[in-house]
């Protein structure tokens, strides 16, 4: 009946029959597997590919754009920063978006693009800036603004703060039109050029176009993560005001052997107005300037004492040797909590890197910022400044004034919101951990603008690392972050459609 032969046939037939009913149900499964929708970072799949395939020609891109020195800061810069203005609208034309436009201001145009064929889904509003800060030439290592690519860094000033955030927010974009051949969400874009001078016409762009920037959700990229392993979304930012003060003791430069002894010496008066400012424990000496500081909370020092903070860390990256301040608050306190007032320049007498001069200054100049927190006014604190200085100005010094236009007050951004959710949501799924709460001594004035006129905050969703050396000489951005972030964003806009398509059926 069954010799071995047979029965071996019989069982190739059964496992036939049975990976037949396997595909069967597989195909059950399946088609239940199929109909069960991918979701989470998986779902990127298809934008991951686009964004690798697309690589290099996006760092090329990205590269483009560092090339064009657009220092905000500098008049003789404002050309530059047209070019990149239009760079821009261009690229947002080539992604497809539905408007690509160039808003004018008394400094260099915003620059605006939209997307919005997605009828009844939510619209995301995103900002960034495309202007950067000056550079010292001589203390880079490649010039500035001839971006290199070495060792997975895109080397050049903005790289980071904040081209990265123009340029991720657009790529991810592109991904998905490219793709889906549209998007989950409505998106708009508004890339500012002023902020590295204190976004001083943001205001004003945001009342005179109220309703072309009408969204739901906004997006500040001009923000970082913790570092490259470890999320973060910043709750908190100080705010910044500028003062100028020139010390004038006399029409010209004194010879230091006619006049020495006997005449006012602008560079000491400086000094001493400026050591004035401090108390020994490294305080602000100033009448006043704490008064509308408010101690630091138990959920802030909660907050602090949960982040993988290590002072060395940051005194690697500027090569500092010892911390500063006083030492009754935690380092994070000082940077995130408490009020500072800085020396960011100063001049007098002959500086020229050779030779040297025996004179006796009749000028100094003092650049300060104060990074204010709370409920401070950065008005009446440069008023406080200005009432302390004239108290310390000795006779035959006469000072003079430059206020800054405007300044940026402190933000705070509410934790308990769906926005926030969303964002902790997102950030958790791509980087497979759930978000620090962070906070940052450093400010970005427009956002508060965002909130007063537009009546939603900017949650920071950017990919700039701490030791990116922003402002400094050297600056970088790396690679792995370009195509990190692009996730993000995608990610955001799928996982913000989904969510909000859930509350609508409710
Ligand atoms: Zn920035």
């Amino acid at each position: 009946m069954f010799n071995s032969r047979s029965i071996a046939l019989l069982l190739l037939a059964g496992a036939q029959l049975l990976t037949g009913h396997d595909a069967i149900a597989q195909k059950s499964r399946g088609k239940s597997k199929a109909s069960k929708p991918v979701t989470g970072k998986a779902s990127l799949a298809a934008y991951e590919k686009y964004i690798d395939d697309h690589n290099d020609e996006h760092l090329k891109e990205f590269m483009e754009l560092v090339a064009i020195p657009t220092i905000s800061s500098i008049e003789s810069h404002k050309p530059d920063a047209a070019r990149a203005a239009d760079w821009i609208v261009k690229k947002m034309q080539s992604i497809g978006l539905s408007t690509a436009q160039l808003i004018p201001t008394p400094g260099n145009p915003v620059v605006f693009g939209s997307w919005d064929k997605a009828p009844g889904k939510p619209t995301v509003l995103i900002y960034a800036h495309y202007d950067v800060q000056p550079v010292k030439e001589s203390e880079w290592s490649h010039p500035p603004f001839s971006p290199v690519i070495e060792n997975g860094r895109i080397l050049g000033r903005g790289a980071s703060d904040d081209k990265s955030g123009v340029m991720m927010t657009l790529l991810a974009t592109e991904a998905m039109l490219r793709t889906d051949g549209q998007l989950p969400v409505n998106v708009k874009f508004m890339f500012e050029g002023n902020e590295e001078v204190g976004s001083p016409y943001f205001k004003k762009f945001l009342e005179d176009n109220k309703e072309l920037l009408k969204a739901d959700f906004a997006l500040n990229a001009d923000d970082g993560q913790l570092d490259e392993n470890n999320p973060s979304i910043t709750v908190s930012l100080r705010g910044a005001v500028q003062l100028e003060f020139n010390v004038k003791t006399a029409d010209m430069d004194g010879h230091s052997g006619e006049f020495g002894g006997k005449t006012p010496n602008s560079a000491v008066i400086l000094s001493q107005i400026i050591s004035s400012f401090y108390d020994e424990k490294g305080n602000v000496a100033v009448k006043g300037f704490y008064d509308k500081v408010v101690p630091v909370t138990p959920q802030q020092k909660e907050m602090i004492r949960k982040i993988p903070y290590d002072p060395a860390t940051d005194m690697k990256i500027l090569g500092t040797t010892a911390e500063a301040g006083d030492t009754s608050f935690l380092p994070l306190e000082r940077v995130w909590y408490r009020p500072t007032l800085e020396i960011i320049g100063m001049q007098s007498g002959y500086t020229a890197a050779e030779g040297h001069s025996n004179i006796i200054p009749g000028h100094a100049m003092g650049r300060i910022t104060c990074r204010l927190v709370n409920n401070q006014n950065g008005k009446e604190i440069v008023d406080l400044i200005i009432k302390h200085i004239d108290a310390h100005t000795p006779p035959g010094a006469t000072i003079t004034y430059k206020r800054s236009n405007g300044f940026a007050s402190p933000m705070t951004f509410p934790v308990d919101t769906k926005e926030y959710r969303y964002l902790s949501e997102v950030l958790t799924e791509i980087f497979g951990k759930e978000p620090y709460q962070y906070a940052s001594g450093g400010s970005v004035g427009a956002m508060l603008s965002v909130k007063e006129i537009l009546g939603i905050y900017a949650y920071p969703l950017g990919f700039e690392l701490s030791d990116e050396n922003w402002h400094a000489a050297n600056e970088f951005f790396r690679v792995s972050s370009l195509r990190k972030g692009q996730l993000l964003y995608c990610y955001y806009f799928k996982h913000l459609a989904e969510e909000e398509a859930k509350l609508n059926k409710h």
